[in-house]
């Protein structure tokens, strides 16, 4: 076995044989062959397999380099009949290239469409054509692409406008018309028409080839060996687990071979897995058949003969090639169109591309691909053949999409995906619908597999198999399909037209049919569901068709005949249905108000109902559309109306709407949740336009063709009310007979729903053939009602209104006459606000409010009145009038039964009883009193004669019910009710309506009486308003008193609450002052003499003690040494925020040496804390309680937590802010009192003798070999300096409970720095803290430059607070660790900057940071001094220190900082000063040491502002260490931003402003060390080396810059391969916004290993890149997303805002995104002050589903 899978390597025999091929002499023998099909098929039968598929390792350059050859360049040569190259190029010459752009787009590519000018929305361009249209100043559409699918630019049916881009614009001298063929040769056409048919033959029998054994006659092989492959195909069904798992078994390969080979299976769509003979394959195919036979149907396995492969794959590349040569010429684009569409002796649909669509499910992925590909760049670029192209796929429509229904591939990859190209272009979808009657077809399929149906013929979903809802999800494209044939409306019709579209409507009728009634409720009672019945299906399909019908009636309305057939149609469907309306119900006759009606006795709580009733829908929408028609203004008598009956229009739809009431009435409770979905669905904005909207219409329809009293009579019957109103004693008896409260407060509901109901019918006019509106009044109410509510963003008003098949909502149009823009903050986004003026077309009833959207208006509109000081009442609207079909539904308002409905709940609100009424009955009836008032008012208005208007509702409710009940009028009722006081809401609309009604009378009578009334009239009516206006006053007046009188009883309370609670204020103040303790030290203690920070002159701090509060037991405690322990919560963590150099390899903890930082900075540790103080012991308990509780809650569940307790993290108690230490609170330490200072000179000899007293000290310590005593160290022995005492052990002056926070934190900060497990007694404990603590410093230090903010006083409290308990905590450390190992640091420390030349070796200055070496010496100095009882003094050594470094530091400046001179900023008139002399002085001494490594520089002016610009961060981090170790007030000038500040730094660091005096004031001392540092090997080796040479001043790191333009990013992605599984594209390209670098995020391909668990991309970047945090920006989903170690992360809004100021996670709006400059800063703003791991901590803790989310996997 293992011979057969190596044996065959390319065999060397053959490859001579290779270099003598001649393809020109091969061309020219096929040229002269009789028989030129097989002398090319035995060609290919010879060579193919000695080129493809040679062994289990596929060899693809050879095989791409054998193949062009020895099979593509014969084909080239036969084709041009001379050198390719030059033939090909002529081809190229004479091409008229297409003016389609037919780019193919890439997974992930950004795609453009024009909202404005696209024909629909499939139509998009390619970002290279977009930027070159006139769209991109239009209001466009981004999407990233699936992938398939090509540009549509130059297609002039896609565009309304700008069909071209600059580059396709076509030449207008063009004919386009022109035949490509004419300038082609006969002969080179018959040549490439043999060619082409040879080519495109073979490669069509290769990819149906089904034999696995054999090849097609004329192919067979010439030697046939036993060499086969085990071929692995894709499915849908089996997951990528599955197939690795069950690869590993049965290949035996390794887990990353099984995943590459998943990979690929996955992408091509088939894959070998195995090669070599025949028992050998198949042993491998019933392994993989077996271990996945189990559930599901087994992964499909094929062992096929290694030739057959091979002449498949050449298949594929043949067809690439096709592509490829049809690219030089549109004449042979023309004949490989011709060759494929080409019937053969076969008969209809034989030709090859009919051969290759009708095999497409039975081809594998990779080969579908190509092939469709092809067929993109052929049939579809040539605008000829598209349509003839177009109708072969319509003929075989019905069979490919039978084919797609069994197919287990996604859409995608089906050919039946080429729909969209063929169907959305206007002429060929026309014409296909009038010759392939492709509409018909479409819908005939579509029911043809939707098989479930009662026994009356309509659809049923219960019982749905998983496999019927696959195949029923699968169907659904048929429905885009139709979309597509439709989407664009005809503008003129031929007979033809009308009579496929009429034949396509029916057949559509047939479907609504099946429809129509599906899936009946009926009421539950007693006991509750047993299973929710499955309605998820039917409503999925009503919603896929919601735009078919749009569309449909938008066709009819195009055309009037077409439209009165239609409608007929759909009345004979809707008979056809409800024909027995009746259903077989008995007859039953109602009187009420001397009116009666026959109507039937149904009882929608008792009987079967349907939410479904499209055909009555359909003919809603229908008769509106005629309504609109001149037809229906001039000859309304020719409309095929006589046939309705009004009361079976209406019977239906009212059902439907009775049971919404029931259901929120609460009378369907038993039925469970499927009924509340599907009655919310029905009003839903993704629905309601067919079916809530349409069955308001039919109601409408229905009521304005009959009596009124008839109507309303009806309406009660089936809301099973009409008992309660139509006999007057009937209430009585029923208020003592029914006395469950249940059924009161269902009918109370009951009567509600229905009065809402009348208002509805009566006053939704705003759909055009309604009412007299346009349609974009329609959507104006739709915003000013959402925008009622609350002012709303723009994607909120987008989703609140309903989209057409364009997703489009109009919405642009009209809504700036509506609303005002304000723009978003740095937070939150833009908001429309209603326009003032628009308040008053407020309807509280709008019937596309739901109750909640209903009471949240009403309450903003009522505090929007009484803000403006005005009444409460909210009036209804006045409405536009009806159109002339609808015009009689008014008289609904003032019918004998309505008045008689709203005489009675009136009587009930004056005498209110028992639970009988509410009071939103009694709103509703004001409501519909006001309607007709309006109704009223407007007609007396509008009409043109006098008396003329029948509309006179005042004067019936002036009249008083007729004997003998004798109820008093409906106008008496109102105003008894004035005055109750039980109805004090409602007062002012009372009081509104009574108004009204004086106002309509005074109308009345002017028109009726003499005109001289009217002045008498009108000044009544002035004073009217006079006194209008003085109340409204009044009322204003006392609303500001009121308002007052609360604010004055509000701060009373205040100080009440303040006294009460005095302990804890006064807590929070001295918080507050502890604080800002720091602050208050400000004000210099002596304004003459400056204050100094560090060395023997420094200003000694006021004594203060320090008290502070412990926020858990609130008990107060004195900061002392020997007190307790009082500790800040803070947070450690390993930054990367300020590296210079990301390259660098992170160092192995283990044995990592901290003590010199590199000034690259490239891993620190940074401390924070959100500034809590707790008792030791208090936050001790609190630990060990969040301990408990998370070992309890892990044996319960295993759910994450936010925080990680075994790494020691827990949230401050007060603030929740993510901690994972605390950093105990110390006193300042006094430094000694001492008047001995000595020189620099001095001090270096003392501490150099103290070193060597240290050193042999320490030697003594290790055990002596004997015998082998160093010489050297003998005479080294000298006696220790004076009162140096090395043996000395010195008293710890801290109590024991801060020595175990020193202890505490100390550790925390080595395990988290160095990534190592805690251990107390490593020498690098302290270390860890000094270098914790200047890195820490230096980052608030950069913060403060990049904010713009003053050294001092700027910081918030919680910092200042950190800063200063860190730095004297670091001062302390050294307590803690063994006395030897600190002073052994100190040693190496001093050694590096007073070079010893027989010291241990040292690093050079080059690779020190100075400031981290000026902390650690400081710090660890104390343990040195702490034996020296000479007098010597800290402040010297400090000074001196600070002295040397700065010097040193300047030195590092000079060497690596300084460019060659350049002369544009060379100030050449200033005289050289001082200092500028000072520095040649010391560069000159520089350059003579390292003479050839330095650049010669004369100007002094230039190398002094290098030094001080290089310096200053290093003065400025230093004076914010000494001022927090010694206490020392920072001088005003250091709290203010400006000029001078150089001066004060210096002098409040003690040093000279002209640093250079350093050097030349000690030039005896200084020459010899600078001379030292230049001469350590280690810096030549620095400024030659190949690292990156660190800079002074270090640049703050910013994020990396984006571009504007988000389109940029995504294309940026698009582009992005994976980079470990070679060219594929990415999945979810993520990009680190820290470094740049492009990921492949969530994906198997690039997951790493990191401690040994497998990662995602993203999470093993973070550990490089960020030491655990990182930041990046997932494109594909624009959105910002943060990790933190491998368990934390969370998703941030991105930093892209749409125009409206809103962000598009997930990209779904597709709105074009610019980048938000202050946003980004903000997103920068955190990771400099190291905020991402709380802010992860924060979203984590508000959001807990984000702490499930596995993300180490992203
Ligand atoms: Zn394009
Ligand atoms: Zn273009
Ligand atoms: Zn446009
Ligand atoms: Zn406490
Ligand atoms: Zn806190
Ligand atoms: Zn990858
Ligand atoms: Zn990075």
């Amino acid at each position: 076995m293992a011979a057969a899978e190596t044996d065959r390597e390319v065999p060397s025999a053959l490859c001579s044989e290779f270099l003598d091929f001649s393809p020109r002499d091969t061309a020219s023998k096929w040229s002269h062959a009789s028989d030129f099909h097989r002398t090319v098929y035995q060609h290919l039968a010879c060579y193919v397999p000695k080129i493809y598929c040679l062994g289990p390792n596929l060899n693809p350059q050879n095989e791409e380099l054998l193949a062009q050859l020895l099979l593509l360049a014969p084909l080239e040569w036969y084709l041009c009949d001379e050198d390719p190259s030059a033939g090909l190029a002529k081809l190229e010459q004479s091409n008229q290239p297409s003016q389609l752009c037919g780019h193919v787009f890439k997974v992930g590519e950004p795609t453009y469409s024009c909202r404005e000018c696209a024909a629909d929305p499939t139509c998009v361009l390619c970002m290279q054509c977009f930027l070159g249209s006139v769209h991109k100043e239009h209001r466009y559409r981004m999407t990233t692409s699936g992938g398939g699918g090509f540009c549509d630019c130059g297609d002039t049916e896609a565009w309304k406008k700008g069909p071209y881009c600059q580059k396709h614009e076509p030449n207008i001298s063009d004919t386009s018309q022109e035949d490509p063929l004419a300038h082609l040769s006969s002969d080179m056409i018959a040549r490439t028409r043999s060619i082409f048919s040879i080519v495109l033959k073979y490669s069509v029998d290769m990819l149906t080839w089904e034999k696995e054994d054999e090849l097609p006659s004329g192919l067979e092989p010439l030697e046939r060996g036993d060499t086969y492959y085990c071929m692995l195909f894709n499915d849908e069904v089996h997951t990528y687990e599955q197939v690795i798992y069950t690869l590993q078994k049965a290949v035996n390969c390794t887990q990353k071979e099984a995943v590459s080979f998943a990979t690929t299976v996955d992408r091509d769509g088939r894959k070998s897995v195995r090669y070599g003979d025949f028992q050998f394959c198949e042993q491998a195919k019933s392994v993989i058949v077996r271990n996945t036979s189990r559930q599901t149907k087994p992964l499909r396995v094929q062992v096929m003969h290694s030739s057959v492969v091979a002449h498949q794959c050449f298949a594929l590349k043949a067809l690439g090639w096709l592509s490829h040569v049809i690219g030089y010429s549109d004449a042979l684009r023309r004949i490989l169109c011709q060759v494929g569409l080409e019937k053969t002796l076969e008969g209809e649909n034989s030709s090859l591309v009919d051969t290759l669509m009708l095999c497409d499910s039975k081809m594998w992925k990779g080969a579908r691909n190509v092939y469709h590909q092809l067929l993109m760049s052929s049939l579809l670029m040539d605008l000829k053949y598209k349509k003839l192209f177009a109708i072969q796929f319509a003929k075989n429509y019905r069979r490919l999409q039978t084919d797609f229904m069994e197919d287990d591939h996604e859409r995608v990859v089906s050919v039946t995906s080429l729909s969209v190209q063929l169907f959305t272009v206007p002429t060929v979808a026309r014409m296909l619908i009038m010759e392939e009657n492709l509409m018909t077809t479409i819908i005939r399929t579509f029911v043809d597999h939707l098989r479930h149906r009662d026994q009356r013929g309509r659809f049923q979903f219960e019982r749905y198999t998983a496999q019927q809802a696959f195949k029923f999800r699968r169907v659904q494209s048929l429905i885009g399909d139709l979309k597509y044939v439709l989407i664009s409306r005809p503008t003129e019709w031929s007979d033809k037209l009308r009579e496929k579209f009429l034949e396509g409507f029916s057949a559509f009728l047939e479907l609504l049919k099946c429809m129509q009634g599906m899936d009946p409720v009926v009421r539950q009672v007693g006991q509750h569901i047993e299973m929710e019945p499955e309605w998820e299906a039917a409503f999925t399909l009503q919603m896929k068709l919601t735009h078919i019908i749009s569309m449909m009636q938008e066709w009819c309305a195009s055309d009037e005949k077409v439209l009165v057939e239609a409608y007929k149609f759909s009345l004979a469907a809707l008979t056809h249905c409800h024909g027995g309306f009746t259903d077989g119900e008995q007859p039953i006759t109602l009187s009420m108000s001397g009116h009666s009606v026959d109507t039937i006795r149904y009882c929608v709580s008792q009987e079967k109902v349907s939410i479904h009733l499209p055909v009555s829908r359909l003919l809603a929408g229908l008769h509106v559309l005629l309504s609109k028609t001149e037809v229906a203004y001039r000859f309304p008598e020719q409309l095929p109306l006589s046939e309705l009956s009004p009361p079976m229009l209406i019977e239906h739809p009212l059902r439907c709407l009775v049971l919404c009431a029931q259901v929120h009435a609460g009378m369907w409770r038993r039925n469970g949740f499927s009924l509340v979905n599907q009655i919310y669905y029905y009003h839903n904005v993704k629905c309601r336009v067919e079916m809530f909207d349409k069955d308001l219409i039919m109601l409408q329809a229905g009521a304005s063709m009959m009596d009124p009293n008839h109507f309303l009579m009806i309406v009660l019957s089936r809301f099973e009310l009409y008992h309660i109103f139509s006999s007057a004693d009937y209430r009585k008896r029923y208020n003592r007979e029914n006395a469950n409260k249940d059924i009161i407060q269902q009918n109370n509901t009951l009567i509600e729903e229905m009065l809402h109901l009348i208002m509805m019918v009566v006053g939704e006019r705003f759909a055009p053939g309604i009412g007299m509106v346009q349609s974009c009044d329609e959507i104006k109410r739709e915003i000013i009602h959402q925008l009622c509510i609350r002012p709303m963003a723009h994607s909120e008003l987008v989703k609140a209104l309903p989209e057409n098949e364009n997703k489009e909502t109009g919405m642009e149009r009209v809504i700036d006459s509506v609303a005002s823009f304000k723009k978003p903050g740095v937070t939150g986004r833009g908001l429309y606000e209603l326009r003032p003026e628009c308040a008053k077309q407020f309807n509280l009833y709008f019937h596309h409010y739901s109750r909640a959207d209903q009471s949240k208006a009403e309450e903003a509109q009522r505090k929007l009145k009484r803000q403006n000081g005005e009444d409460s009442a909210l009036p209804p609207p006045v409405l536009p009038p009806l159109c002339p079909l609808f015009a009689s539904l008014v008289n609904l308002l003032q019918c004998d039964v309505l008045l008689a409905m709203l005489g009675t709940v009136l009587q009930w609100a004056v005498e209110p009883s028992g639970g009988h009424w509410s009071e939103s009955m009694l709103q509703r009836v004001l409501h519909l009193i006001g309607m007709a008032l309006l109704e009223e008012q407007q007609q007396l208005e509008n009409s043109i004669e006098e008396n003329d208007v029948g509309f006179n509702f005042t004067l019936k409710i002036s009249r008083p019910g007729e004997a003998p009940s004798n109820t008093p009028s409906i106008l008496a009722l109102l105003e008894t009710l004035q005055n109750a006081p039980h109805l004090e809401v409602h007062k002012d609309m009372i009081r509104w309506i009574l108004k009204t009604v004086a106002a309509i009378k005074t109308m009345r009578e002017r028109t009726t009486t003499a005109p001289e009334t009217d002045a008498v009239g009108q000044s009544q009516e002035e004073t009217v308003r006079d006194k209008d206006k003085a109340e409204r006053k009044r009322k204003a007046e006392m609303a500001r008193l009121r308002r007052e009188k609360i604010m004055a009883q509000m701060s009373e309370m205040q100080r009440h609450f303040i006294n009460e609670n005095k302990e804890l204020f006064q807590q929070s103040l001295e918080e507050l002052e502890a604080s800002t303790s720091a602050s208050l030290e400000h004000s210099p203690t002596s304004p003459d003499t400056a204050s100094v920070c560090v060395g023997p002159r420094r200003s000694r701090p006021s004594e203060k003690r320090l008290v502070v509060t412990c926020i858990l037991c609130q008990e107060e405690q004195e900061v002392r040494e020997d007190g307790r322990a009082m500790v800040l919560a803070a947070f450690v963590q390993r930054s990367t925020v300020m590296s210079k150099n990301r390259r660098r390899p992170s160092p192995n903890p283990e044995r990592y040496d901290p003590l010199f930082m590199h000034p690259d900075l490239s891993f620190g540790t940074h401390t924070g804390s959100c500034g809590h103080i707790m008792h030791s012991h208090c936050w001790q308990r609190y630990f060990e309680a969040v301990q408990a509780k998370e070992q309890r809650r892990q044996q319960r569940l295993r759910v994450h937590t936010s925080y990680d307790v075994e790494n020691g993290e827990f949230l401050c108690p007060l603030c929740e802010c993510l901690s994972n230490t605390v950093i105990p609170l110390l006193p300042l330490t006094r430094g000694s009192k001492s008047s001995d200072h000595p020189g620099l000179g001095q001090w270096l000899g003392v501490i150099g003798q103290q070193v060597k007293a240290l050193h042999s000290a320490h030697k003594k310590l290790k055990p002596v070999d004997a015998g082998a005593v160093d010489e050297a160290d003998r005479t080294d022995e000298s006696p220790p300096p004076d009162g140096f005492k090395p043996n000395y052990v010195p008293k710890d002056p801290y109590s024991s409970s801060i020595k175990e926070m020193l202890t505490t934190f100390g550790t925390a900060t080595y395990k988290i720095g160095l990534k190592v497990h805690p251990n107390e007694q490593d020498p690098r404990v302290p270390i860890m803290c000094w270098t914790s603590c200047a890195y820490t410093i230096q980052s608030i230090e950069r913060l403060l430059v990049d904010e713009e903010k003053p050294l001092f006083g700027s910081l918030p409290c919680r910092q200042d607070d950190c800063l200063q308990s860190l730095i004297r905590f670091s001062s302390a450390c050294w307590t803690t660790s063994s006395l030897p190992s600190v002073q052994n640091h100190f040693i190496r420390l001093l050694a590096a900057l007073v070079p010893d030349p027989q010291g241990e070796s040292h690093p050079s200055i080059l690779d020190v940071d100075m400031f981290h070496l000026l902390v650690s010496l400081v710090l660890s100095y104390s343990s040195v001094h702490c034996q020296d009882s000479s007098g010597l003094n800290v402040d010297s050594a400090q000074q001196h220190f600070l002295q040397v470094v700065t010097l040193a530091h300047v030195v590092q400046v000079l060497l690596t900082s300084i460019p060659a001179e350049t002369t544009m900023d060379q100030e050449t008139g200033a005289g050289s000063s001082e200092e500028e002399a000072a520095v040649c002085l010391l560069y000159g001494l520089l350059r003579r040491h390292l003479v050839s490594d330095l650049y010669e520089v004369t100007s002094g002016w230039h190398l002094w502002r290098c030094v001080k610009a290089g310096v200053l961060p290093y003065l400025r981090s230093a004076a914010l260490f000494f001022h927090h170790l010694n206490g020392v007030p920072a001088p005003p000038e250091l709290h203010a931003q400006g000029p001078g500040h150089w001066e004060h730094l210096c002098a409040y660091l003690g040093l000279p402003s002209n640093l250079l005096q350093l050097y030349s004031s000690y030039q005896d001392l200084m020459g010899p060390l600078c001379q030292g540092w230049c001469s350590h090997p280690g810096v030549r080796e620095c400024l030659h080396g190949s690292g990156p040479l660190v800079s002074f001043p270090r640049e703050s790191n910013r994020l990396i810059d984006l571009p504007d333009d988000y389109s940029a990013l995504i294309n940026q992605a698009s582009s992005f391969t994976c980079p470990k599984s070679g060219g594929d594209k990415s999945r979810a390209p993520t990009l680190c916004l820290v470094c740049g670098t492009m990921l492949c995020s969530q994906s198997y391909c690039c997951q790493a290993e990191l401690d040994g668990e497998d990662v995602g991309a993203c999470t093993a970047h973070t550990f490089t890149c960020g030491s655990g945090v990182g930041i990046f920006l997932r494109v594909r989903e624009s959105q910002v997303l943060f990790l933190a170690g491998k368990t934390k992360g969370c998703f941030y809004a991105p930093p892209y805002l749409d125009d409206y100021g809103e962000t598009d996670q997930g990209l779904r709006r597709g709105n074009p995104l610019h980048l938000c400059r202050e946003r980004y800063r903000k997103i920068q703003k955190l990771w400099r002050q190291h905020g991402i791991t709380e802010e992860i901590g924060h979203a984590q803790e508000a959001n807990q589903t984000l702490v499930g989310i596995d993300w180490q996997h992203l």
